[in-house]
């Protein structure tokens, strides 16, 4: 596989080789799009030949990957990340007049969020590039990712999460054997302490975006999603035009936005290959807590140009006072002619209980965010009742007990007889 960087604000191409992380003219701010080769990848491969594969994980993509064959089957850790169930959502598809919508579970990854896709894929460039120590910040879950899969590839980890996090996304770091720094402060500050720290003694980091294979881990949720909404049945090897099927819309939840990047860069992918309908890519709907909302406010001023705000929301995933992909998540949604959306946390909360009883599906905040925004886009009037959607759910409701407890009611006490249990179903 070649490839190279490119600066998503001055446009200079860079060698790998000799950038690890960021353009040297932009510091921090320079990240770093991936360049891949599609003449050579359209020459490899095919939505066929991949739709035959019997890999369910995101590597059956690995030829898309900016990865050499050789070292995505060697290196990558052996956990089974991606092809999370991608359900027709009937129930609340007719509760909001919608014919095809669907509800994309990525709380189904082995540490329970979609950011498995981009850890898995870091872990695996780490091992490439053979570093030793690997470290990230978090608000909780691309730390529980990293802990899980550098875990799984028996490799130390360094992860700085803000004291606040949830106990359970705490407890994910610990049992993985990382060794956790509890910042006190928040997110933004835990991912500028890890950034001096991985300066300071040469850990290989993750910080979302600023490690240029956050992104290209997470375009695979918009590959899977083109695959898995395709005509022809995985396995049979009778793609239809040999092409896949891109929806209409696809919800996600935003805080740094670089899930809603690589989501388009994974679009941008396939389009160039022609592998989806390069004048029909999905428009994508960033949602935003109302609390937690810069990439909003930017889109709606119509500037790429980021004000950091004072985030206060409780979905914690969410929470971001400037969001680090936030140029790029900008213009995801403006270049797909998608839009922004804000929801307040109750919004969040009624949407976790909402979707869990129709859809079976328990998401943690951040998760259901997506959800809220598209009940809120139909009472709008932005989409259209047949358009094919999709709502990605992107942390399992496990992660953050609390929250959920607060809109899911109470259980009923009772002694331990047929008498107490008559009695209670008769008031
Ligand atoms: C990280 C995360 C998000 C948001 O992703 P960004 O890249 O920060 O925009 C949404 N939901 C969950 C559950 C997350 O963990």
């Amino acid at each position: 596989m070649t490839y190279h960087f490119k600066c998503t604000l001055c446009g200079d191409e860079l060698d790998p080789r000799t950038t690890r992380y960021v353009c040297p003219k932009h510091g921090d701010d320079g990240i770093l799009d991936t360049i891949l080769d599609y003449a050579k990848i359209a020459k490899k491969t095919s939505p066929r030949k991949i739709s035959d594969s019997r890999d369910f994980s995101i590597w059956r993509y690995a030829d898309l990957l900016p990865i050499d064959d050789a070292h995505a089957s060697r290196f990558a850790p052996p956990l089974q990340v991606g092809w999370t169930p991608l359900y027709r959502a009937q129930k609340i598809g007719a509760q909001l007049g919608l014919s095809n919508l669907y509800i994309k579970d990525d709380g189904r990854n082995p540490t329970a969020s979609f950011k498995d896709r981009a850890s898995a894929f870091v872990v695996a460039k780490a091992r490439e590039l053979g570093v030793e120590i690997i470290t990230t910040a978090s608000t909780g879950n691309a730390g529980a990712a990293l802990a899980g899969l550098a875990a799984a590839a028996q490799m130390p980890t360094v992860i700085f999460v803000p004291e606040t996090a949830p106990p359970a996304k705490i407890a994910q770091l610990l049992i993985f054997g990382s060794r956790v720094m509890l910042v006190k402060g928040n997110y933004d500050q835990a991912f500028d302490l890890c950034l001096a720290a991985s300066k300071e003694f040469g850990w290989y980091c993750r910080n979302t975006a600023y490690n240029p294979f956050t992104v290209e881990g997470k375009k695979t949720a918009s590959i899977e999603i083109c695959e898995q909404l395709s005509p022809s049945p995985v396995g049979t090897g009778e793609g239809r035009g040999g092409g896949w099927r891109a929806p209409d819309r696809i919800f996600v939840s935003v805080g740094d936005g670089n899930i809603i990047s690589g989501l388009w860069k994974g679009l941008r992918d396939l389009a160039a290959l022609g592998w989806i309908d390069p004048l029909r890519v999905p428009r994508l709907m960033g949602i935003q807590a109302e609390g937690s909302a810069a990439c909003y406010n930017a889109w709606k001023a119509g500037t790429d140009k980021i004000t950091p705000v004072s985030a206060t929301t409780l979905a914690d995933s969410i929470s971001a006072d400037i969001p680090r992909d936030g140029v790029r998540a900008v213009r995801a949604v403006r270049e797909t002619g998608g839009a922004y959306l804000t929801v307040t946390d109750d919004e969040i909360l009624a949407a976790i209980r909402d979707l869990a009883r129709a859809e079976a599906v328990f998401a943690e905040p951040a998760g259901a965010a997506a959800y809220a925004g598209l009940v809120k886009a139909v009472k709008q009037g932005l989409v259209k009742s047949d358009e094919t959607m999709v709502c990605l759910i992107t942390g399992s409701g496990l992660k953050d007990i609390k929250s959920a407890m607060r809109v899911a009611g109470q259980g009923t006490r009772i002694e331990p007889s047929l008498d107490a249990l008559r009695r209670v179903l008769k008031s």
